[in-house]
């Protein structure tokens, strides 16, 4: 087992969590409809739900909400922001906005009004669900060529995040101009937070660049990504991760990124362009009836300060090998217990293979969601499912769609839980493996038309 990451800050200030009797989390959960999104926060020990807007901001992120300038038009936070982006990343034209999906609302009905084919489409290695609804809301069809690889969760592949690179060159050829955009998401979330590799960023780029498709990047983890390129391809090895990112970036044409991951804030969001001017300024229009005025986009001055302090402190060396070594001992810890997980793990979550750990749930009795529950009741952990329940049905049958994994997500917020809290989460994993035949399947007691995992009610099945 690799040598724990102590992690390199000191704690100034304590958010006191508290724990709660197997008996008070029996009634909560059976209040929830079995759901842990249905859970009052204050009832759950650990949050592992997601590592969106999670994170704990420094003390020098503190300190710059005091510097807030909340000027309306031109505040000196928005200044400093697109000075930080056009240094970190080499792009002259920043909008900030309220969120990730801000930047995709935005930016995506332009690509669209671009796109010359009848029938546009955006290509990306993964589509994340935002994403994906995004380019549905513009009228465009999101399609995915991710590397096969990704889907077996036991193949030891250091870049499951990857496109498939010859699918892709098939696919833009047969699509011609419907080619809206070529979106590079990194880490790749929906394939479990894995990385996408230079060579294949510079390759994919390079196909779509080729046939004049635009190339977008999908940025929320992007210093994750970067670190794993420092990490696994021996052309970076003791690369610094800002040159990384520089050249990670010279491959796009314009990002979106969620600042709630890698930025470290709690709310914010980018959209920006590398060259491309008058794309700039076409969705700047877009911005200020969605969003607000071109130098604010929904955020107070004050938040566009910490984001522009997150963007240089979420490419700290040692903050990242702290960051996502918390991740990858959470993981040999797991295995070491004889817990199935994805390997490698990614960089913000560990998953559990629920399909494994649970042979005797069939897949209608939604596994994953079954140990989350058995997870929250053992220990009071909230983490999530990311399987059939998530997948839903399909819209035309009414079918149940055949999920391609059952996995439960465990993310970890950004500095907010110490190594003790990974030991308890492993302990608790492990008293569950104990006892899985005890672990029951669920079925619906209300099943919502859409987004149905987000509200569903349901109970043990007999
Ligand atoms: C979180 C996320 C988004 C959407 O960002 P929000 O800030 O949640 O609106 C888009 N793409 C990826 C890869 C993400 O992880």
């Amino acid at each position: 087992m690799s040598r724990r990451i102590p992690e390199p800050f000191r704690i100034k200030m304590v958010e006191p969590i508290r724990q709660t009797t197997a008996e008070y989390r029996q009634a909560r959960l059976a209040e929830a409809g079995w759901n842990p999104f249905l859970l009052d926060a204050e009832d759950v020990y650990i949050d592992l739900l997601t590592d969106s807007g999670t994170g704990a901001m420094s003390d020098r992120q503190w300190a710059g909400l005091m510097m807030g300038d909340e000027a309306y038009a031109g505040s000196r936070n928005y200044r400093y922001l697109e000075a930080t982006v056009a240094e970190q990343f080499g792009y002259p034209y920043t909008i900030p906005t309220h969120q990730g999906r801000g930047a995709e609302q935005i930016l995506f009905p332009e690509l669209v009004a671009r796109c010359r084919g009848a029938r546009p489409l955006f290509v990306s290695n993964y589509h994340f669900d935002t994403t994906k609804a995004h380019v549905e809301l513009s009228g465009a069809r999101a399609v995915n060529v991710l590397d096969a690889r990704a889907f077996d969760t036991t193949m030891p592949y250091d870049w499951k995040g990857n496109f498939d690179l010859p699918k892709l060159e098939a696919l833009l050829d047969a699509e011609g101009d419907n080619v809206a955009a070529l979106i590079v998401t990194v880490t790749c979330n929906s394939a479990g937070g894995q990385p996408v590799a230079m060579d294949n960023i510079r390759a994919a780029s390079t196909l779509a660049r080729a046939r004049g498709v635009p190339v977008v990047i999908d940025a929320a983890r992007f210093a994750e990504n970067a670190w794993f390129i420092r990490e696994r391809d021996p052309a970076y090895r003791g690369e610094g991760i800002a040159a990384i990112v520089r050249e990670m970036f010279s491959y796009g044409d314009m990002f979106t990124m969620s600042a709630k991951k890698d930025a470290l804030v709690n709310i914010g969001g980018l959209c920006c362009f590398r060259e491309d001017e008058a794309l700039f300024r076409a969705v700047r229009v877009r911005c200020v009836p969605m969003e607000g005025f071109v130098t604010y986009g929904g955020l107070a001055g004050r938040d566009m300060e910490a984001l522009a302090i997150g963007l240089r402190e979420g490419m700290d060396e040692a903050y990242l090998d702290y960051r996502i070594g918390q991740v990858a001992y959470l993981g040999e810890r797991l295995a070491a217990a004889g817990v199935p997980i994805q390997t490698p793990t990614g960089g913000h979550a560990v998953f559990v293979d629920a399909k494994k750990m649970l042979p005797h749930v069939p897949a209608g009795q939604f596994p994953a969601h079954a140990l989350a529950c058995a997870l929250y009741l053992e220990g009071g952990i909230r983490a999530v499912e990311i399987g059939s329940l998530l997948l839903g049905r399909n819209p035309q049958t009414g079918q149940q769609e055949d999920s391609p994994f059952e996995l439960m997500r465990l993310t970890i917020p950004r500095r907010v839980y110490t190594n003790d809290h990974m030991d308890y989460i492993a302990d608790c994993l492990a008293s569950v493996l104990a006892r899985t035949d005890q672990v029951r399947g669920l079925v619906f007691e209300y099943e919502p038309p859409i987004l149905r995992h987000f509200t569903a009610r349901l109970k043990p099945a007999l």
